[in-house]
């Protein structure tokens, strides 16, 4: 009997200790530590739930304790490897959300359907029992194969449960508690692929070995070597089947050929084979495939001749870290074009060739399909691809390719920092001040914090890389916490492209005036017909972010939301961005029911028209997260850009973040300042770092690039700045500005967000909540590391018809501030209906 901690997948704070009886183990042919990282049910109050393993306890626990027993083990083999307990431990704590939570989060999705209820006879019950209860039972088939195997097949038990004359029986059966039903969790809600596929037997494969086998395989010499195994002459179609076999086999540079090649080689083959197989010529088997998210579309990219001055510089400096295996955050700051990428791989071939692994995290689906090509080219198979665009099939095939230790490198936006890899070297995590590593509902995390945590934790090195660092990397990078390294110029001597800055206070969006200022009409239509392609950015989806009605003025809005809703014109709808609730696009206002709906503002899909009006013959594509979300179609639009079948690419800011095309010469920013507007203290740098990362899009081929931004605020100094490419002053001016008010990274921050549909309890507990807090905080006399604000209506007080108030804590004692978090969630969280939320480190104000 051993005992085994068990993170059950329930909104509980603690774990649980169990004890594994001997039975279940039997299958379990390796040592103990196979068990860790193992899905078991366990009884947990009245039910039984879903568990994950996650140690085995090492002392007895003390006798006068008792502890339940683990009811089933789950999965033949770990789902996650003992090495990423730590960090799941880590998330849960810092982000006060529960382990088995964390890990259910973590874990592919396929892994994470449903139960299933199946109903299992209660122990030593036989067939008198049944009867005691149930005279009558021989009338159903299913009791009987209930009583011969204790249980009922998950399907079975379902139709059973499904019928209510057999569901009266099992009502009174389990009243009587002759039967229970468990809860199962389903098995792989993915399936394991598999092909068919031929084996050469190895007597057969050793004299074949002396034979050359040419297209004719009537060769004499081959029927001797088929005689050998069936004892007979064999016939010309036979022979046939086994020379293509033989062929394809050694062609493949694997013994195992797929019955599907065999069949495309030779179609006659599939009446031979079960006879080869009889006769021991041949082993059918089933080969596990795994279906691959790397679609037939990826560039190939050739190692490069040499790499520049600073790479080597910047490589250098990572290997040395990397041979002492000692946990260290580089902050790569290169401008855009610089080459960053090569400094990954040369870090990650190094990486690998020590035996460790590594993880590269970016915070896009689109930038992961980029860089994988690079990855893909130099490491082939080792490199793994986990994000939440792949078929649960094949995020399902990716993670086992991990977990067996097949592939070696993970690269995935956001989740992949829970990649189930062991013994961690490198973590890569690319344009790392992207907002896009927050997850912003359920578990709150910050993938690139977790990332460098996880990295601490197994003595990896960390490289951190962006053209605009967030202001919080430069700072470390600057007191010395990080290593700072730069990349300042771009490859080939290219120069950063010109920025020209134009006002258009006042003239762009409103009826009757064009979306373009003259200026970047002409350059528009210049670099179209010089043959180049231009990017223009507009970071807004849809036709036009509200629709106003012009007989009464109001605002049409979510019906669920305190936000106006998007016209689509393309699918004729308006739309809410937050909720999705959509209307039809010729409603009638709700306040006055005038039909006289009118556009206000620019979206995407209206930049796209004025555009088509502007240059008729250019061929235009728009890029969004409505299009991204298909990764064959956003693959495809990638290529064709890359090979000038377009001309002008319209984008939000996906289009913004890191994608390659050497083609675009001109970048128009529609409304640079959209973002200013946000009462958030990270507005400015998020206005920069979009700037200057779509600025970087241009004149990164053989021609100059130019970049015209249009705002309304033509002398802020975020816009001034990233015209000037200046990102050192900025980062300078805004560490002070923060310090000044005692904004990250002078403090941290926790929200807590109190939300339900009555708006009264909302406040009345946000205030309880801010209180509450208070007090603890004076209790403590910490008033001199903590502070509280609020409670406040938050900055989206009406949510999918909930009402959210917001409370924000404040600390420069990370300790304590946490240790606040946690009082105020075990007084409150499950104390009244309404929901709340913690958020550690906001990053959405
Ligand atoms: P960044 O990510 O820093 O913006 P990339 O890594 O995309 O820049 O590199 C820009 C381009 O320069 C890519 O096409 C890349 O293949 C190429 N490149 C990088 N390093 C070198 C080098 N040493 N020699 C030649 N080309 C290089
Ligand atoms: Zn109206
Ligand atoms: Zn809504």
């Amino acid at each position: 009997m051993i005992y085994v901690e068990v993170a059950v997948a329930a909104p509980v704070r603690s774990t649980y200790t169990y004890r594994l009886p001997l039975g279940l183990r039997s299958d379990d042919a390796g040592s103990d530590e196979g068990l860790i990282g193992r899905r078991v049910l366990v009884p947990f109050g009245n039910a039984v739930v879903t568990g994950y393993l996650i140690a085995l306890e090492r002392q007895k626990p003390p006798a006068e304790l008792q502890y339940k027993e683990i009811a089933d083990l789950l999965d033949d083999s770990p789902l996650f490897p003992a090495d990423a307990v730590p960090l799941f431990r880590w998330v849960a704590d810092y982000y006060h959300h529960p382990l088995g939570l964390v890990i259910k989060t973590a874990l592919p999705g396929g892994l994470n359907t449903t139960a299933e209820r199946q109903l299992c006879l209660t122990e030593n019950i036989g067939r008198q029992a049944v009867a005691a209860v149930c005279v009558d039972y021989a009338r159903y088939d299913w009791l009987l194969q209930l009583l011969e195997n204790g249980r009922l097949p998950a399907a079975l038990s379902k139709k059973v449960l499904n019928d209510r004359h057999h569901r009266a029986v099992v009502a009174r059966l389990s009243h009587e508690k002759v039967l229970r039903i468990e809860r199962r969790a389903a098995q792989d809600g993915v399936r394991n692929k598999y092909e068919r596929c031929y084996r050469i037997s190895a007597a057969l494969r050793q004299s074949l070995a002396t034979v050359e086998v040419t297209a004719d395989a009537e060769a004499g010499q081959l029927a001797d070597c088929l005689a050998v195994i069936g004892g007979r002459q064999p016939g010309k179609a036979e022979r046939t089947t086994v020379a293509t076999l033989w062929r394809l086999s050694r062609e493949n540079g694997t013994s195992d050929v797929p019955r599907r090649e065999l069949l495309a080689a030779y179609p006659y083959a599939s009446r031979i084979v079960a006879g080869l197989a009889a006769a021991g010529a041949i082993e059918v088997v089933d080969r596990r495939v795994y279906r691959s998210p790397f679609g037939d579309l990826l560039p190939y990219y050739p190692p490069v001749a040499q790499l520049s001055q600073e790479q080597q510089k910047a490589i250098e400096a990572i290997g040395h870290c990397l041979d002492e295996r000692r946990f260290h955050t580089f902050l790569l700051h290169g401008v855009t074009g610089s080459g960053k990428t090569e400094v990954y791989l040369a870090a990650a071939r190094k990486t690998l060739e020590a035996g460790r692994t590594v993880l590269v995290l970016v915070p896009e689906i689109a930038l992961a399909t980029q860089i994988e090509a690079h990855f893909v080219s130099r490491f082939g198979t080792l490199v793994a691809l986990l994000h939440s665009a792949l078929t649960p099939g094949e995020r399902f095939d990716e993670w086992s390719r991990v977990l067996s230790g097949e592939a070696r490198l993970v690269i995935g936006a956001r989740s992949a920092v829970f990649a189930p890899l062991t013994d961690l070297g490198l973590v890569v995590v690319d344009e790392e001040h992207d907002g896009a590593f927050k997850q912003q509902d359920g578990l709150r995390y910050q993938a690139r914090d977790a990332a460098i945590v996880r990295a601490s934790q197994h003595g990896a090195t960390v490289i951190l890389g962006s053209a605009t660092p967030s202001v919080t990397s430069f700072f470390h990078g600057r007191s010395g916490k990080y290593s700072l390294l730069t990349l300042s110029r771009r490859i080939g001597g290219k120069q950063l492209p010109g920025v020209e800055v134009v006002d258009v206070r006042g003239r762009v969006g409103s009826e009757g005036t064009s979306l373009f200022h003259d200026r970047l009409k002409a350059a528009l239509q210049e670099t179209f017909s010089q043959g180049q392609q231009s990017i223009v950015l507009i970071n807004r989806r849809g036709f036009s972010p509200s629709v106003i009605c012009l007989s009464c003025g109001a605002m049409v809005e979510c019906r669920s939301c305190k936000v106006t809703m998007n016209l689509h014109k393309q699918t004729q709808r308006m739309l809410c961005h937050y909720c999705g609730y959509q209307l039809p696009s010729s409603s009638s206002c709700r306040s006055c029911g005038s039909t006289q709906l009118q556009p206000v503002g620019v979206g995407i899909e209206r930049v796209v028209e004025a555009l088509a009006e502007l240059l008729p013959q250019a061929r235009i594509a728009r890029l969004d997260s409505d299009i991204a979300v298909d990764r064959r179609a956003f693959l495809a639009l990638l290529q064709a850009a890359s090979k000038k079948e377009l001309d002008v690419l319209v984008g939000t800011q996906i289009l913004a973040k890191g994608l390659h095309f050497p083609g675009v010469t001109l970048v128009g920013i529609v409304l640079a300042d959209t973002g200013l507007a946000f009462p958030d203290f990270r507005a400015a740098e998020k206005t920069y770092q979009l700037i200057a990362q779509v600025t970087g899009r241009a004149g990164r081929g053989e021609s100059h690039g130019r970049v015209i931004i249009q705002t309304m605020q033509p002398d802020h100094y975020a816009i001034q700045y990233a015209a000037q490419h200046r990102y050192q002053e900025l980062a300078e001016r805004e560490v002070m500005i923060r310090q000044g008010a005692g904004f990250p990274p002078f403090s941290r921050l926790i929200f807590i967000v109190v939300e339900d549909r009555d708006e009264s309890l909302v406040r009345r507990r946000a205030t309880e909540i801010a209180q509450e807090a208070r007090t603890w905080v004076r209790e403590r006399s910490a008033s001199g590391v903590l502070s509280i604000m609020g409670p406040a209506p938050a900055p989206l007080e009406r949510l999918r018809d909930r009402h959210r108030w917001q409370i924000m804590l404040k600390g420069t004692a990370v300790a304590a501030l946490h240790d606040l978090a946690d009082h105020v969630s075990r007084t409150f969280q499950r104390s009244g209906r309404e929901k709340i939320i913690i958020d550690v480190d906001p990053e959405n104000m």
